[in-house]
C-alpha cells in the first residue's frame, strides 16, 4: 500500500470508547458516577499549591520529578530513587509495554481486567492473553496456566477495576513465586487507598525485594487529581533505570508534583474520603441487593451491579433509565460485562438518588 502504514497491532486495538455524555431530563442535577473519581476533589491545599504554581508557568519543570519522588518515599517509606512518576499511572503502564513488550512476546491479563493493558500490550506488537477469573476476580491458578515461553509480563490491578474485586497478598506471593524469573509482574494499586482488610497489601515488600515485580499507583483517585495526570510507579533499580531512558524528560509538569505533594501529605483528607466510601459502598452494596440484583463485593470506590437479560431490566435500559434522572453510571460492553453497570460511589444525594431510581427502574414504573 503506498501510503503509511501503522506497525503490526496497532490496528487491532479497539478504539478506546469513552462514557456517553449524558443528556438527563431538563432541570435534573448530574451526577457523574462513571470515571471513579471523588466526589470531594482534592485537598484544599493540593489546590492552593496548584494555584500558587501558576506564577512560574515559563519554567521548565524539574525532570526527574525529585520533589514529587521524595514525597512518596517520605509516605510509604520507600527510597524515591526507585520511584518514576509519569503523566498519569497511564503513562508509566505504557512505558513500561514499551520496555519489556514487543512483537511475538505475550503479556496476560484477566478476563475483566483494566482496559489499558491490553491496549499497552497490543501497542507494542504483542498478543494479549486473557487467563479466566473465579467469581469476578483474578485466578492465580488460571494466570500461572496461561505462561507460555513467549510470556514476558503480568499485569494485575488489585482491587481490579472494573469488578472492585481483589486477591490477598498470599496470593499474590503464590503467583510471583509461580511465574519464571524474567516474567515481569506488574501490580497496579490503583484504589489500594480504599481497601481495608487485613490480608490485602498493595505490594511493597513483595517489590522491595525481588528484581521482576513493580507496583504502581495514582493520584487520580483518593487523592482527586485526575485532571492533573500523575501515576507512579516503585520497582527494582534496573527497571527504574531502562524506562527512564524512554521516559519523556519533562512528562510531570510543576504544577501537577506541587499538587500532588500537599495531596499526598493531606492524610486527613484522604482518610475522610476512606471513610465515607466504606460507608456507602457497604450501604449500597446493601440497597441495592434488597431490589433483587447482585452486587459483587468490593473493596474499592465502586460497585459492580449485574442486571437481568429479561426485557425492560437490562443494564442497558437501567443506565438509559438512570441517565434520564442526571445519574451517569459505566456501562461495560467493552470489559466483557454487557449485563452490568458500574457505580463509583458518590456523595450521599447521589447515593440515595440512584437507589430510589433503580427501585423505580425494578418496579417498572
Ligand atoms: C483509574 C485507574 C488507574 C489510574 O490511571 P491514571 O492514568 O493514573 O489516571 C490505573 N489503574 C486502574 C486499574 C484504574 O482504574
Amino acid at each position: 500500500m503506498n501510503r503509511p502504514v501503522p506497525n503490526p497491532g496497532i490496528l487491532d486495538i479497539a478504539p478506546y470508547t469513552p462514557g456517553k455524555s449524558p443528556v438527563p431530563e431538563p432541570g435534573r442535577k448530574v451526577f457523574k458516577l462513571s470515571a471513579n473519581e471523588t466526589p470531594f476533589g482534592p485537598s484544599p491545599k493540593a489546590i492552593a499549591a496548584y494555584k500558587h504554581a501558576a506564577d512560574h508557568l515559563e519554567d521548565y519543570p524539574e525532570g526527574t520529578s525529585r520533589i514529587l519522588r521524595e514525597a512518596i518515599g517520605r509516605a510509604y517509606g520507600l527510597d524515591p530513587d526507585r520511584i518514576i512518576c509519569g503523566a498519569g499511572s497511564d503513562e508509566v503502564l505504557n512505558l513500561l509495554a514499551h520496555t519489556y513488550l514487543g512483537q511475538g512476546d505475550e503479556a496476560i491479563s484477566t478476563t475483566h481486567g483494566f482496559l489499558v493493558y491490553p491496549i499497552a500490550t497490543m501497542a507494542n506488537g504483542a498478543r494479549n492473553v486473557i487467563a479466566a477469573e473465579t467469581n469476578f476476580t483474578a485466578d492465580v491458578d488460571a494466570i500461572l496456566k496461561a505462561v507460555t515461553p513467549r510470556t514476558k509480563l503480568v499485569w494485575l490491578a488489585n482491587p481490579n477495576n472494573p469488578t472492585g474485586t481483589y486477591i490477598p497478598f498470599d496470593e499474590v506471593k503464590r503467583l510471583r513465586a509461580g511465574l519464571p524469573a524474567h516474567v515481569l509482574l506488574v501490580l497496579d494499586a490503583a484504589y489500594c487507598d480504599y481497601v481495608s482488610r487485613n490480608d490485602y497489601e498493595m505490594g511493597i515488600e513483595l517489590v522491595a525485594t525481588s528484581e521482576n515485580t513493580v507496583m504502581t499507583h495514582t493520584f487520580s483517585k483518593i487523592h482527586g487529581l485526575a485532571a492533573l495526570r500523575i501515576g507512579w510507579m516503585f520497582g527494582p533499580a534496573h527497571i527504574i533505570d531502562a524506562c527512564n531512558r524512554i521516559r519523556g524528560p519533562f512528562n510531570v509538569s510543576t504544577p501537577a508534583m506541587v499538587a500532588a505533594i500537599a495531596a499526598i501529605e493531606d492524610t486527613a483528607h484522604q482518610q475522610m474520603s476512606k471513610l465515607h466510601t466504606e460507608k456507602w459502598r457497604n450501604w449500597l452494596t446493601d440497597e441495592i441487593s434488597k431490589l433483587g440484583l447482585k452486587v459483587t463485593p468490593s473493596v474499592a470506590n465502586f460497585v459492580l451491579i449485574h442486571f437481568p437479560t429479561e426485557k425492560g431490566r437490562t443494564a442497558d435500559e437501567a443506565d438509559a433509565y438512570l441517565t434520564r434522572r442526571g445519574l451517569v453510571l459505566r456501562g461495560l460492553k467493552n470489559y466483557r460485562l454487557p449485563h452490568a453497570l458500574r457505580m463509583t460511589v458518590g456523595t450521599e444525594e447521589a447515593n440515595r438518588l440512584v437507589v430510589d431510581a433503580l427501585r423505580d427502574f425494578m418496579a417498572g414504573k
